[in-house]
This record gives C-alpha cells, sequence and structure tokens, in this order.
C-alpha cells in the first residue's frame, strides 16, 4: 500500500531550501504493526455522534426505535421480521454492512427473549446468504459489541453486525472511490438486498 511518497524530501539535504518532507509514520515512536487501517471519513459523523442518544435510555431518540417506525426506504430498512429487522448500517465498516435489531430497544443479549435470539441468529445467516448471492464476499465479520467500552455506538440498543469482506477491502483507493458514493450507494444497496430477500 506505499504510495511511494513516504520518502520524498528525504536526500534533499544539503541541495537548497528543503522541500516539505514528508514523514513515514512508520518511523515514529511506538511499535510498527502489521495493521490495514480502513480510511472511512463518512464515519467521522458517527464518531462526532451525530444520530446519537442523548439519553440512551429513552427510545424516542434510539436511532434503531425511530428507524422500524419509518418506511423502508427511507430508514434503510431491508427486512422486516415477526421480533427483528434488518437494516443497513449508515456508517458502514464495508458497503453492505447490516445490521441486525430487535424491535424492542433492550441493550444486552442476555436480554434476548427466546423468539427474538431465535430471530437474530435466523436474519444473520439469511443476510449472509442474500449478500453472498448479491454481492459475493470473499468473507464475513459478524458480532455484537456489548457495552461502549467495547465499542458499541448505540449501546442501548442491541445489534448484530453482518460485515461482508471483500479480498483488498482495506485499500486505500478502493476505500476512496466507493466513500464518495455512498449516499448512492446505501439506497441501491437496500433495494439490491431487499429485491434479493427470500
Ligand atoms: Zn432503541
Amino acid at each position: 500500500m506505499s504510495t511511494g511518497q513516504e520518502h520524498a524530501g528525504a536526500g534533499a539535504e544539503g541541495t537548497g531550501p528543503a522541500a516539505p518532507a514528508l514523514e513515514d509514520a512508520r518511523d515514529f515512536a511506538g511499535i510498527p504493526d502489521d495493521t490495514e487501517r480502513l480510511w472511512t471519513p463518512h464515519r467521522m459523523a458517527y464518531i462526532g455522534g451525530e444520530n446519537k442518544p442523548k439519553d440512551p435510555h429513552d427510545g424516542q431518540q434510539c436511532p434503531f426505535c425511530v428507524a422500524s417506525g419509518k418506511q423502508d426506504e427511507e430508514a434503510l430498512i431491508v427486512h422486516r421480521g415477526e421480533s427483528a429487522y434488518v437494516i443497513l448500517n449508515l456508517y458502514p465498516y464495508n458497503a453492505g454492512h447490516l445490521l441486525i435489531c430487535p424491535y424492542r430497544h433492550v441493550s444486552d443479549y442476555t436480554d434476548l427473549d427466546r423468539e427474538e435470539l431465535l430471530e437474530v441468529a435466523e436474519l444473520s445467516r439469511t443476510a449472509m446468504q442474500v449478500i453472498r448471492e448479491v454481492s459475493r464476499p470473499a468473507g464475513f465479520n459478524l458480532g455484537m459489541n456489548q457495552g461502549e467500552i467495547a465499542g458499541a455506538g448505540i449501546a442501548a440498543h442491541l445489534h448484530q453486525h453482518v460485515v461482508p469482506r471483500w479480498q483488498g477491502d482495506a485499500n486505500f483507493l478502493p476505500i476512496i472511490g466507493r466513500t464518495k458514493a455512498v449516499p448512492i450507494l446505501l439506497a441501491d444497496t437496500r433495494a439490491l438486498y431487499a429485491d434479493a430477500w427470500p
């Protein structure tokens, strides 16, 4: 993923006014790692707290409670089950990032009743099948963040992430290309998945 520019300016010593040098962050203090970073500026709205409820116990402010009361197209809902529904993540880690939410405003996995537990599991499975059919990902990340400390953005309302993964999806250029198209992509993606839902 090297741009070849990290060391621009190196070797310019003694050749007149130095051009602004780009420093390679890998040379900074700390332990280098091999982790690839996703460049996802659309997630800044999420990190900045947009749509985040001020009172986590107030269902009226909860984006997942509000979404289930809206039209599917407006709320980017892909499928509605009996006790849980499937919605596109507004702040996706990747194209096609789906969330499975119970309708009920509960925060913890152990709060789910048996029907919700089964339906969240079944909808997660069907979501994988639908995403495979539509988008042919190479793999998935599935999971739940329990509590803000564990990374839950809307900790008060349980949601299961289903994130499709493609070879090279963490690379720099595809992420930029994709990010520019995100608002249209979300509506298109919702329609594709909703049509493919069995
Ligand atoms: Zn809620």
